[in-house]
């Protein structure tokens, strides 16, 4: 099978993933990757949590140092991609120059949603996504006295709970009833809610956040929807984010909640992968759509097209798993737990350590595990495996999960 060059747009972890798993698999042609961030490809998932809190340098997030992609032929293009000739199968760069494609993978990742209240452009009021994101936040973080984060998801609690261990106040708006609702269980939810208000985290549900008050360019609060006025001299917005599409929308290709790819990854045209944030998968094993926002994603996406670009073209059924860590919790998740009907405990979430098992159907969907990485790691096993446990097994501390992995 003969591909011809592989360009890949976007330097995160899908992109990297795909270009280190191609080269390991033998691929032989040109690879080239489009990156418009202005450092080698890094890990994002510390930028939340310790690369904000600690002192190390962008070297510590680095996946490979740049002799990697020299000896492995992998050029990085400082550019960025702006749009595609199809029928050519050319790319065309910001800088003007133009690349011909065998096979393009689209992993142009997401972009944060901006907040559109007034003031919302002020210096002050920051996002987290990229490392320069991380670093500008942790200059602030040493000189702020009062943050509102907007937003509480998985971004917005880990931004939080540092921010408040290195002694800001903190409040956390939260438009929903609970927080981290759209991913976790109420369990969960409740029980995060109350480690960060015993950190001192001030949360607020229900609640909008209307403008943002300033004196000049300086931030000086937020009002809400109820009324009320939180003073901040920080803002940080975790708001969700948008999928890039507008590169494959712009060359004709379908888009919805993300680039559409069927089982394989492919998009409409069979030269044209897309993987990781970006791209809205056919997934048999869900029986839907699924556009997921994790590592595991990304990686697995990017193995599954290099398996496919070097003679093994399998469809994608990857596992999915997720973590997130919020001062000294660790909540891992493994499987999709959302849409259970059931969900039963396992440990004591006042001991600090337990897992919600969620079910839907009596099926076993997926678990979410606090501070019990035994629980997260049979999980990722067997789901995988297609087999059953009942609830009732799930609760009884004495039934031996390891047995029922045998
Ligand atoms: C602060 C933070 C913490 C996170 N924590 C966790 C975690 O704990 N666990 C977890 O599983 N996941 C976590 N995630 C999510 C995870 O990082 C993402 O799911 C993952 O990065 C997706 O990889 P990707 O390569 O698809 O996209 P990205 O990592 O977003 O990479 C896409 C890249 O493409 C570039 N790009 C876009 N368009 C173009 C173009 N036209 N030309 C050139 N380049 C382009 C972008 O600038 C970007 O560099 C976190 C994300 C953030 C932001």
């Amino acid at each position: 099978m003969t591909v011809g060059p592989v360009l890949i747009v976007g330097a995160g972890h899908a992109g990297f993933q795909v270009a280190a798993s191609l080269r390991q698999a033998g691929f032989k042609d040109r690879l080239a990757v489009i990156n418009d961030e202005a450092h080698l490809p890094y890990q994002r998932p510390p930028l939340s949590k310790a690369y904000l809190k600690g002192s190390g340098g962008p070297d510590t997030l680095m996946f490979r140092p740049r002799k990697f992609y020299d000896e492995h032929k992998i050029e990085l293009i400082a550019d960025r991609a702006i749009a595609i000739d199809r029928a050519a199968r050319r790319l065309k760069l910001a800088s003007g120059s133009a690349l011909d494609y065998g096979h393009l993978v689209l992993a142009t990742g997401a972009r944060n949603r901006l907040l559109d209240i007034p003031n919302a452009r002020l210096p002050n009021v920051r996002y987290l996504r990229i490392l320069d994101d991380s670093e500008d936040l942790r200059a602030r973080l040493a000189s702020a006295k009062r943050v509102v984060v907007i937003g509480a998801g998985f971004i917005g609690l880990e931004f939080a709970a540092t921010a408040r261990i290195k002694g800001l106040e903190v409040d956390v708006l939260e438009l929903a009833s609970r927080v981290m609702a759209r991913a976790v269980t109420a369990e969960v939810s409740d029980y995060f809610q109350n480690r960060h208000a015993q950190a001192g985290v001030r949360i607020h549900l229900g609640v909008m956040a209307t403008s943002i008050e300033a004196d000049g360019d300086e931030i000086t609060g937020v009002s809400l929807s109820d009324g009320r006025h939180i003073p901040a001299d920080l803002v940080v917005v975790g708001v969700g984010v948008l999928p890039n599409v507008e590169l494959a929308a712009e060359a004709g290709l379908p888009t919805a909640s993300g680039i559409v790819v069927d089982q394989h990854l492919l998009t409409a045209d069979p030269a044209i992968s897309a993987i990781g944030d970006c791209a809205l998968f056919e997934s048999p094993r869900f029986g839907g759509s699924l556009r997921l926002e994790s590592v595991q994603n990304a990686t697995d996406h990017a193995r599954c097209v290099a398996a496919r670009l070097t003679g093994e073209d399998r469809p994608y059924d990857g596992q999915p798993w997720f973590w997130s860590d919020q001062g000294d919790d660790k909540l891992q998740i493994a499987g999709l737990t959302t849409g259970y009907d059931k969900v039963v405990l396992r440990g004591d979430p006042a001991q600090k350590a337990f897992s919600a098992f969620c079910y839907r159907a009596g099926k076993l969907v997926g678990i979410e595990s606090v501070n019990r990485a035994g629980d997260h790691m049979f999980g990722r096993r067997f789901l995988g495996m297609h087999r059953q446990l009942a609830p009732e097994h799930a609760a009884d501390p004495g039934f031996d999960l390891k047995a029922a992995l045998a």
